[in-house]
């Protein structure tokens, strides 16, 4: 376990600015990656000089709102190549919202301004073991991370869906075990199923753990990291990626607090 205090190779979350540019990109093909999830192909000479740092990046998107303005949300870069002039974004398909609207009316042809990355958060360290948690919403970056970490990584994902048809599979050289927890999107607000998982995971020395879900989830989750295993701040990184019954909300840093 890495609760020990005296310990002090902490990982360092370090922060790297990039150049805050808009692109505007077309639309090549619109797929249904699992039955909640949408997945959009953008390409575009503006891709060019694209950077994303960090599996958790996230971009703006630009996209019409029902009142005719235009509504800013964040996505994640699921996947890009700079000279293919090609880049992944993976769209939940949730009820109500002007991104989740879009993503699920969007036709081939059709375009998408975006903005960003204007930042990353590069995570180093003595990291022996990730485990990554979270919901729909944290597929995209959990995916790319598990893509992107080398064989002598080990990687454990815990991510709530809706069923098993919503699960994804993901190709990398880490060894990875994958846990999956079912309920409903209308229940996306609720860590009891996450929260039962994490109770006998074990966890390896100097363990790495990343949580973005749902604002109230991944507070619980955070909580329980630091309550009832003792884990240092640290070692945790817990996003709230959106929150139930409220629009375009997010909460970068879920805190400690009770
Ligand atoms: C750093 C970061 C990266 C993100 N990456 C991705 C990504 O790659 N793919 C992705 O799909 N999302 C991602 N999200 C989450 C996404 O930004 C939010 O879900 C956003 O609220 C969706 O916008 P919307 O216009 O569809 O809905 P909004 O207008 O924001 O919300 C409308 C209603 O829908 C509810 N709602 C919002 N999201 C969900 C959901 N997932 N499930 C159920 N109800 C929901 C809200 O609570 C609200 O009641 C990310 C968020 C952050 C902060």
């Amino acid at each position: 376990m890495n609760s020990d205090p005296a310990q002090t190779d902490f990982p360092v979350i370090q922060r790297v600015r990039h150049e805050l540019r808009r692109r505007s990109l077309d639309v090549r093909t619109v797929s249904r990656l699992t039955p909640h999830m949408i997945r959009i192909t953008l390409t575009g000479t503006d891709l060019a000089d694209f950077t994303s740092a960090s599996p958790d990046d996230h971009i703006k998107i630009f996209v019409p709102d029902a009142d005719g303005s235009i509504a800013r949300r964040d996505y994640t870069p699921r996947r890009y190549d700079t000279q293919a002039g090609e880049l992944l974004l993976d769209f939940v398909d949730h009820p109500g919202g002007p991104a989740a609207s879009w993503a699920q009316t969007v036709r081939p042809g059709d375009r998408l301004n975006i903005g960003g990355p204007k930042g990353s958060q590069v995570i180093t360290g003595a990291i022996g073991h990730w485990l990554l948690i979270g919901d729909e919403t944290a597929l995209p970056a959990i995916g790319r991370r598990v893509e992107e970490l080398s064989p002598d990584t080990p990687v454990t994902t815990v991510v709530a869906v809706p069923g098993p048809e919503d699960e994804q599979n993901f190709e990398t050289l880490s060894h990875h075990i994958a846990h999956w927890i079912h309920r409903s999107l209308e229940h996306a607000d609720d860590a009891c199923g996450i929260l039962a998982r994490l109770e006998n995971l074990e966890m390896p020395e100097n363990t790495f753990i990343w949580v973005a879900a749902e604002a109230g989830v991944a507070k619980a989750i955070k909580q329980y990291f630091l309550q009832e295993r003792h884990i240092p701040a640290q070692w945790i990184k817990a996003s709230g990626y959106w929150v139930k019954g409220v629009s375009d909300a997010s909460v970068k840093d879920v805190g400690a607090g009770a």
